[in-house]
């Protein structure tokens, strides 16, 4: 018998199925899925491999038999992997352009690893290998024998036994089974008297497995509710799904407070109720301690919680109670759409249009696109869930692709915060210098008064954007970047946003020499700053990348806020997701430009979006809430929009914009980064790629349309590396044809055609421009 692999290892060039023959014990066992040991290469190197189908014969393009390797054995009892995941790596590998490895470690827990070694034996050096298994086992020791018994053995075999050995076995004989540390802890005997005790033959060791859980600190709170009329539509709707072998997604365009959660929750009931699985992704699990609470509330044990902070330990032993039932339902973020259920009968994805659902690490995967792909093939029921849905989405719902539903009230039946816009022309024109407006500032003021708590949101982390001279001009920048350090008061320090580079700023600029050295522009520890001086009575709390990095902190703020330990939160996009404060009835928003102006052909959906769900922080509890937006764009259409929670309109003048400059979801684009350390080398590369591309279409006779570049990216230079860009949208090529096109002259081609030193990295729809 022969088999088909997938072989664990980073080489471009292993990136192919294998062949290789199974040994005649092997064949009943071996199935598709198992993870197996191998010789590969030249020196015949023991390596993992991955089994993706097996066969009685080869083929004609196989090689030929005598020279197909064997099998050395199969690594697990269960296979690793299912026949669902093998298509979907395969999937992946195509649809990101990455190779079966990359696509591999998404299904597969990092705690498994095959480690080969060479070792010398009569002289020869030979392979050997061990397979190492990250499952955390628990020792459990317990007498073997009655105490009568032991005695006898004492004296027939003259052993002689420390008085800590002693202690043992008297413990012992009145305990059934201790875990092996506890009993060095509470008789204060080294591993040594035990082990002795074991190899004497007294002792039973067992190993037991250990399920290392995350230190949940999530109080459980449990609320009965009962569905509103809308809410059971929408549930009924969905309800009617899941025993269809076709299957439509959900778009479900709830405001928010709408009961979207709520919803979810029934959902995961009624699938389990019917024997399924359920996956439930949120963008980021530390700032949804209040949806955790509530689905562990209601579903208690089987729920577990997935995300990257977790050791691999930890993630390890989700990944196994998964496999063996233990958990059915997963909250997590996007990587937990491939874990092992074996029942899976629904994904949900809450806030999605949220940026993290597009992987930034290779493979650069779309959650959206993978859990499209299963509902399809696999036949899950698919909800995605937004008060402010992508753009993309609503669109292919506009189009029939998914099944549109609304949420359209608030729960509690109460309003939406009111929107009031301060037009910053209009105060600067008036002659205002401050970053913080006068309704805005005496917002706060009578907010705090009032017993009640204000949020201020602003995405920019840092004291000022820049640091430049004010007599000639200059703007001191990153040394490995083309971005300007962001003054950051705290540390005293520039620091780069790219890269992390910090330094002090010089007294004089080197540019002119002159000392009058200043600041420019704004970051969230300016208007914690400006707060606190103006009003040192106002208790600020803030919250960014720079107070929140350590594990735990983000945590800590919040539960001090809600506490009320503080009046004002200051922070940036972090503020925008999830949160539920009762006791806030005002958000500000210091500047909708920022975010209105990011070179993003996605910034005004953005803007719109976090103007949306910002606000929705305002006003959640009892008592009314409002929201002042600042801005120098009062007639943008994304700002008119979102003051009115006008979503609808909003979409149809962005999609008419996406629509005449052939972006997403008309086209879809390949970014294609080249990058060095040398700008030459890197821009020679890049038009040598535009020269290959063009000399393969016109060969071809296709037209050349919808190519970008050669063009330096906005930011020309990140952690020392210069960066040219080309862009090609699917515009008159098919989609498979730039792929295979892309996969030829990068992959296939690339020692021909570009240089060694060079780094090409291919995106498909990528998050971000720059
Ligand atoms: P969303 O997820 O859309 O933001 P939630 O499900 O969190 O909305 O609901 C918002 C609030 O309204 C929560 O406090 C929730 O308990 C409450 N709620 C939801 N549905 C109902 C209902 N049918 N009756 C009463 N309260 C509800
Ligand atoms: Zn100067
Ligand atoms: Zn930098």
């Amino acid at each position: 018998m022969y088999i088909d692999l997938i072989l664990r290892n980073k080489s471009r060039f292993a990136d192919m199925i294998f062949t290789y023959k199974v040994p005649d014990n092997m064949e009943e066992k071996i199935m598709v899925g198992h993870r197996v040991s191998l010789p590969f290469g030249k020196s015949n190197k023991p390596t993992e491999a991955f089994v993706v189908r097996k066969r009685d014969r080869l083929g004609q393009d196989d090689i030929e038999p005598d020279k197909i390797k064997v099998i050395f054995e199969i690594l697990d009892v269960e296979p690793m992997l299912s026949k669902e995941n093998i298509r979907l790596i395969a999937w992946i590998r195509n649809r990101y352009m990455c190779t079966y490895m990359d696509a591999l470690n998404l299904f597969y827990p990092k705690g498994y690893k095959l480690e080969a070694k060479k070792v010398e034996e009569d002289g020869q050096v030979i392979w050997t290998y061990t397979d190492k298994k990250n499952e955390k086992k628990i020792s459990y020791l317990s007498l073997k024998y009655g105490l009568e018994e032991i005695d006898q053995m004492i004296s027939e075999n003259k052993y002689r036994l420390g008085l800590k050995q002693e202690e043992i076995i008297k413990f012992l004989s009145s305990n059934e089974s201790v875990e092996y540390k506890t009993l060095m802890e509470i008789l204060g005997v080294s591993s040594q008297s035990i082990k002795s005790l074991v190899d004497k033959d007294f002792l039973n060791v067992e190993e037991l497995d250990y399920y290392r859980k995350s230190d949940s600190k999530f109080k459980i709170y449990s609320k009965e509710v009962s569905l509103n009329k809308d809410q059971l539509y929408v549930v009924d709707h969905i309800k009617k799904d899941f025993p269809l072998e076709n299957k439509k997604p959900f778009l479900l365009h709830g405001v928010t407070g709408s009961g979207k959660t709520e919803v979810y929750m029934e959902l995961i009931e009624y699938s389990l109720n019917q024997g399924l699985d359920s996956i439930l992704l949120v963008p980021e699990i530390a700032l949804t301690p209040q949806m955790i609470s509530r689905v562990k509330a209601r579903f208690g044990e089987i729920v577990g919680v997935f995300h990257s902070g977790l050791s691999e330990g930890q993630k390890h032993d989700v990944y196994r109670e998964i496999k063996n039932g233990n958990i059915r339902v997963i909250i997590g973020t996007r990587s937990a759409i491939f874990l092992p259920f074996r029942s899976l009968g629904l994904i949900i994805i809450d806030e999605e249009h949220d940026m993290s659902y597009n992987s930034e690490m290779t493979p650069k995967y779309s959650t959206i696109e993978v859990a499209r792909y299963m509902s399809l093939k696999h036949h899950v029921t698919l909800l995605m869930g937004s008060a402010t849905p992508s753009v993309s989405d609503y669109y292919r719902a506009q189009e029939g692709e998914y099944t549109l539903l609304e949420l359209n009230k608030r729960a509690n039946e109460r309003a939406m915060p009111d929107i009031k816009i301060v037009d910053m022309k209009y105060e600067m024109n008036r002659g205002s210098r401050s970053e913080i407006s006068k309704s805005l500032e005496d917002e706060i003021v009578k907010t705090v008064e009032s017993g009640n708590q204000a949020i201020l949101f602003l995405n920019r982390r840092g004291y000022a954007s820049f640091v430049t001279c004010r007599e000639c001009g200059h703007v001191i920048k990153c040394k490995n970047c083309d971005i300007s350090l962001t003054y950051h008061k705290f540390k005293n320090k520039g620091v780069c946003h790219y890269c992390g580079h910090e330094e002090l700023i010089p007294d004089t600029c080197p540019q002119c020499s002159s000392t009058n050295i200043g600041t420019l522009g704004l970051g969230t520890e300016k208007i914690e700053e400006y707060i606190n001086k103006k009003y040192p009575s106002i208790r600020t709390l803030r919250i960014d990348k720079d107070t929140t990095s350590r594990k735990g902190q983000l945590e800590s703020i919040l539960s001090q806020f809600n506490r009320q330990d503080a009046d004002v939160l200051i922070g940036t996009q972090i503020l925008s997701k999830g949160h539920d404060f009762e006791n806030v009835t005002l958000v500000g928003i210091i500047s909708a430009d920022m975010m209105l102006n990011y070179p993003d052909f996605r910034s005004f959906e953005q803007t719109y979006q976090l103007i949306t769900q910002v606000a929705g922080r305002a006003g959640r509890g009892q008592k009314k809430g409002h929201v002042i937006l600042q801005t120098y764009n009062v007639d943008h259409f994304a700002i008119r929009h979102a003051v009115n929670y006008d979503y609808k309109s909003f979409y149809q003048d962005e999609i008419r914009l996406r629509r005449a400059f052939g972006y997403e979801p008309f086209n879809n684009m390949f970014r294609i980064v080249f990058s060095g350390k040398n700008y030459n080398i890197v821009k020679n590369n890049a038009a040598k790629f535009i020269e290959t591309v063009k000399y393969l279409l016109e060969s071809q006779s296709i037209e050349v349309k919808g190519i970008l570049g050669p063009n330096e990216c906005s930011i020309n230079r990140i952690n020392d590396r210069y960066r040219w860009q080309v862009i090609i949208k699917d515009e008159v090529m098919d989609i498979r044809r730039i792929k295979s096109m892309l996969r030829y002259i990068c992959i296939s081609k690339f020692d021909q055609i570009f240089d060694k030193n060079v780094n090409i990295n291919i995106e498909i729809n990528p998050n971000s421009f720059i």
